[in-house]
């Protein structure tokens, strides 16, 4: 599977639920040109041996957007070939650092390729935080780089944060980008500043991708997905979460309250193999690429929840590898 390319020719769906692809269709391309790469495909924030923290790719036209850009977003987006300089729009789903850990190291390379427009970074509210202090983050290096040499712009003028909200996000010739509130913090007892999380629609000329990101069920998601050539889909497993705890040896050192939540926040936070297949059912989706792994001791395999997902969905499902790509 690994370094796979999966070609799918799927026909350009205009929705009937508020979601204007149809609007792209008098400039749909005779041969494809989205390409959706899934860079990173483990959750949660420990780094793993095979596998980059949570992010995607979707290019169009030559044109690269990143959604989410956990650890290991750069060196994969190297591995794929983009120029991080080329990189001049970029999503967050939510804030937690498996979709944010690499996005300073984005960020800094893309300055330090001497890229002199703007570079936006779209997300829930707190996004233009985190975009401020990554680049306080930064600055020290920029600093002394300016002083070393062949820079000189400071790194404060290229990147700007933006809090969104909900339903278009982004438009440009290539895409427009629409994000829906999900369910992923729901369970939370206090409410924080950072309690908001996106799913995201992306309509192409010639495809319509939907990421689910982390959440739990909802119907947002659900409208949002609908009709969508891919549905990339974050796949959870509880049994897995609470075993690789214990197989490292955390799980006793978590008190019983502890041991409740995180149970809590992998059951209801998140989207279960079964979850997925009736999403993608009733979104009525036309190829579902599971990403957003719950990480294995010793395991690569997850053909166990595929299957699973199978039961509840009758068209193709992919377990994304690192760097595959779709057409
Ligand atoms: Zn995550």
């Amino acid at each position: 599977m690994k370094g796979k390319s999966t070609f799918l020719l799927g026909m350009l769906l205009c929705s009937s639920l508020g979601f204007s692809s149809g609007a792209f269709a008098e400039n749909q391309a005779a041969s494809p040109s989205t390409k959706l790469v899934t860079l990173g495909t483990v959750a949660g924030p420990f780094p793993m041996k095979n596998r980059a923290q949570n992010s995607n790719l979707i290019v169009v036209n030559d044109q690269s957007y990143v959604f989410d850009a956990g650890d290991g977003a750069a060196r994969r987006l190297a591995q794929a070939e983009i120029p991080l300089k080329d990189i001049g729009t970029i999503f967050v789903s939510h804030h937690h650092d498996d979709h944010t850990a690499g996005l300073a190291t984005l960020m800094s390379v893309a300055w330090d390729s001497k890229r002199t427009e703007p570079i936006n970074v779209y997300g829930p509210k707190g996004t233009r935080q985190l975009v401020e202090t990554a680049v306080q983050y930064s600055n020290p290096s920029a600093i002394l780089r300016i002083e070393d040499g062949g820079r000189s712009i400071p790194i404060q003028k290229i990147f700007r944060g933006h809090d969104a909200e909900p339903g278009l996000v982004y438009e440009d010739k290539n895409v427009k980008v629409y994000a829906a509130e999900n369910t992923h913090f729901d369970f939370h007892k206090n409410k924080t500043e950072y309690d908001q999380s996106f799913s995201y629609r992306v309509e192409t000329p010639d495809r319509v991708i939907a990421i689910t990101s982390d959440t739990g069920p909802n119907p947002a998601t659900e409208k949002l997905a609908q009709g969508a050539d891919f549905l990339v889909a974050e796949l959870n497993s509880v049994q897995a979460r609470k075993q690789i705890l214990i197989d490292s040896g955390q799980w006793d050192s978590h008190t019983p309250e502890e041991k409740e939540r995180i149970m809590q926040q992998a059951s209801q936070g998140h989207l279960s193999p079964k979850d997925v297949g009736e999403l993608a059912t009733r979104a009525k989706v036309k190829t579902v690429i599971l990403t957003h792994l719950t990480p294995k001791f010793n395991s690569d395999d997850y053909t166990a929840e595929a299957l699973e997902v199978r039961k509840h969905y009758n068209g193709p499902v992919i377990v994304a590898q690192d760097l595959d790509t779709f057409f």
